[in-house]
Parts: C-alpha cells; structure tokens; sequence
C-alpha cells in the first residue's frame, strides 16, 4: 500500500460525515440500537462493532486503520500511554509461573512490570544482552512464554537481530513483542521481520507535537482481539476520540517531519564528533558504533536521539552545560518539534555525583524541527560556557 494512501485516505469515508476533509471527532460514550437482535450480536461480541468507546469508536478506528497499514499487520490498538500498550502486550500472553525473556535495560515501566508487578503473580524475568543472539538462546526456559524487545534501545541504541530472535522464538513457540518507538514504522517494521507484536509510544513521533500521550500495538487479528476482550476492555485504557484525532493529524505530516529530523541529526552529529570538548558520541548510523552493520541492515534510516559524553573534570560541569542552553529544552521525552536534552546525572543526588561513572555522565540529546544551524549555535555557546 502506497504511504501516501495510508496518511491520506485509508479509513476515510468522507461522504459518511457531509465530505469534511479532516475527520470529525466521534465523542461519545455509547451507540443506539434500534433492533434487539443488532444489540445482543454486539453483547456477544465486542469486537464486531460501535456499542461502548471504552471499547471501538469511529474515530479511533480510522487510526487504527492507518496504524495497521503502516506496519504492515492485519490489525492494530491504540492506548492511552506507550505503557499501557506495553502493559497490554506482556499480560495477555503470560500465566503464573510463567518466564520471560527480556533484553537488558528496556523502557523503565517495562521493567517496573517486570521487576515488581509480574514476579508477585510468580513471572519471573531474565535480562540479557540482546547484542548477542546466543544469550537468547541460553535464557530460554521450558516456561519462557515471551521474548520482549527494544531495538533500539532510546539510550544506548543497542539492537537485537529481530529476525534471528524471531526464528529462535518461533521454534520453540514463544511470543515476541518488539518495542519500535525509535523507528516507527517508517524506518523498521518488526512484524515483517517475524515479531509478533509491533509496540510504539506514539507520543514520540507519531503524535510529533508533545501534546498527546498514546500506545500503539499492531500484530495479527487474533492477537489484537485476544488483547482487546480482554486487557483492553478490562483495564478501559484505550485513547479517547480526540487524542485519537491528534495523532491522525501528527501522521499527516510524519513523513516529512521524519525526513527533516533525520536530516538535522546528520548535521548536529558532525558537529559534535569534530568539538574537541566532546569525548564520544553514541549514534546507531554512525560508522563508530558497534553494531553500525547490523544498524544499517535493519533500520531504514536512524534519527533523532544522540547520546554524548563530554570531556569535563566534574559533574558540576555538565549541570552547567545544560543550564546554559538558551533553545534546547532540559525535558524528558522526544519525538516532537522541539529539541530536548536529558542528563545523566539527574538520575542521582548531588551527593552521589562520581565523574567516573559513565551513566552519570551521558548526555541524551533529541533533535527537532528547528534549523539546524539554530541547535548549534544553541549547544557551541553552551560549551564555550562549561
Ligand atoms: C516513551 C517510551 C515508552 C512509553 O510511552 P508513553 O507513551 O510515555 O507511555 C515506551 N518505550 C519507549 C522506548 C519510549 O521512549
């Protein structure tokens, strides 16, 4: 399918709302009947229709519809957080006493799940380092009912061979779920590589203005209505109509908006490997990085987040590099317009600062919209500073 058709027209039926262009925003809570018989068949099953939008709407569905497309996949649920989403996907496919398989440092409420929640319900977890396909295979347990992925990683950018990992768990009939916020469908589609569930924070890229909060899972039709009857209806944590709205507005432009990040990032990246105050740079395309061949097999394009460390003598010098940026915000998240940066070292107390510990150190840029020569001008005047 063209991606020009998925962003412009696929689930739009114009003429069933007076030929608007944009969407309208079904926001309602419920759906008449006029015939017993149409309602019982939607008691029966949920999934088949509009009767509750806790469970399907109008407007979400047409997302959905373009969610799908773009990975690919026969269906597609859109949440209200990346966590959730995330939440859903691991529930719906373990049992007490079951085992996961997870790669190392994943999204933080992954492992919050993972560390706390799932383990009082006796699902244990094993991390490993998912640079190395062989620790997959040696982690696999009788009981492993899921292998969890994050490739990249939106710090490190470590990757996981998704195809090797997706044979792997298909011989043994384990369930993969695939975290792709850093590439979005644009630049890497798990499912084609054999994963069985596509997870996305659209709060990043997809939603592209730092305005709405929302998950996306994409897999098989089977899947996404296991999880649906289930978790989804169960927990009532799916979007509302018009956050659902947001994010068909941000994919207008996602292209494009993709294009230009990625773009920016090539110039902000060079800049920061020649500055003699810059000790390294972490960059998934980039020649310097250790699985670069792997990278570049994989993902289609690598954009937006850079991971730096700078040559300084102290912590305290890099509390000052990012107090003195005038443009790029000190913000968590990523994917928007606006260019952001992330310390280390806000992660520990100042009393614990220690220089030699590298994650203390590391610096997470994102970058955005604005002109490049303007995030340089921004990051060279706070370097001159430090
Ligand atoms: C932000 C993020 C999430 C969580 O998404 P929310 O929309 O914030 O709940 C999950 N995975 C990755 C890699 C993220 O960056």
């Amino acid at each position: 399918m063209d991606l020009s058709y998925i962003i412009n027209e696929l689930g739009e039926e114009r003429e069933q709302y007076f030929n608007a262009v944009a969407p309208p925003i079904i926001q309602t809570s419920n759906f008449t009947f006029k015939k017993v018989d149409e309602m019982r068949k939607l008691f029966k099953d949920e999934y088949s229709g509009y009767i509750y939008s806790r469970g399907l709407n109008p407007t979400i569905d047409i997302l959905r519809k373009k969610l799908a497309a773009l990975d690919e996949a026969e269906d597609c649920l859109v949440f209200n957080s990346g966590a959730s989403a995330i939440f859903a996907s691991v529930l719906a496919n373990v049992k007490a006493g079951d085992h996961i398989v997870s790669v190392e440092k994943p999204y933080s409420w992954a492992q919050h799940m993972f560390n706390v929640i799932l383990p009082r319900f006796g699902v244990t977890t094993t991390y490993v380092d998912g640079t190395q396909i062989e620790n997959f295979e040696r982690a696999i347990l009788p009981n492993t009912s899921i292998i969890y992925l994050e490739s990249p990683n939106s710090w490190s950018f470590a990757l996981q061979d998704l195809t090797a990992v997706a044979e792997l768990a298909k011989a043994e009939g384990i369930i993969t779920i695939c975290d792709n916020s850093y590439c979005t469908p644009l630049y890497q589609k798990p499912l084609i590589m054999g994963i069985d569930i596509a997870l996305q924070s659209a709060t990043k890229y997809i939603g592209g203005h730092s305005d709405v909060v929302a998950g996306v899972l994409t897999g098989r039709r089977e899947m996404m209505a296991k999880i649906f009857n289930s978790e989804y209806l169960t927990a009532g944590n799916g979007i509302s109509p018009f956050n659902a709205w947001l994010l068909i507005r941000g994919l207008r432009t996602l292209p494009i908006r993709l294009q230009k990040v990625t773009e920016n990032t090539k110039v902000v990246l060079a800049y920061l490997k020649a500055h003699p105050k810059v000790e390294s740079v972490l960059f998934p395309h980039d020649e310097s990085f250790p699985q670069y061949i792997l990278a570049k097999q994989q993902m289609k394009a690598a954009c937006g987040l850079i991971s730096f460390y700078l040559k300084v003598e102290k912590i305290e010098d890099i509390v000052k590099f990012c107090e003195s940026l005038k443009h790029i915000l000190m913000a968590v998240s990523w994917g928007g317009y606006e260019s952001l940066i992330i310390p280390g070292c806000a992660s520990v107390t100042p009393e614990a600062y220690d220089i030699n510990q590298k994650p203390q150190r590391m610096l997470r840029l994102y970058i955005g919209q604005e002109e490049p020569d303007y995030i340089i001008q921004d990051i060279d005047q706070a370097l001159n500073n430090t």
